[in-house]
């Protein structure tokens, strides 16, 4: 995974989880969400962790489904190549 390399990248992050668990005000996850429409990378990383959740909430929590494990290596196999071209 990328770092976030700028200060709003960092917010988005951030406020991630607070976001998935419905803590922000309206005003805030507008913010986000508006970020997230014009960021790929955090827009990545938010649906990544959102799936991972409802998978988490779905399944027992000390069982890694083999399809969170197989999204995770293609990910990872993904942001390899992409760096290659660069
Ligand atoms: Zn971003």
């Amino acid at each position: 995974m990328g770092e976030p390399n700028h200060d709003e990248c960092l917010e988005a992050v951030h406020r991630l989880y607070h976001f998935l668990d419905g803590e922000l005000t309206s005003e805030k996850r507008l913010e986000i969400s508006k970020h997230l429409d014009s960021c790929h990378p955090c827009l990545e990383a938010f649906d990544f962790e959102a799936d991972l959740r409802h998978m988490l909430a779905a399944k027992c929590r000390d069982h890694v489904p083999e399809t969170l494990r197989d999204r995770v290596a293609w990910a990872l196999r993904h942001e390899q190549e992409a760096d290659q071209h660069r």
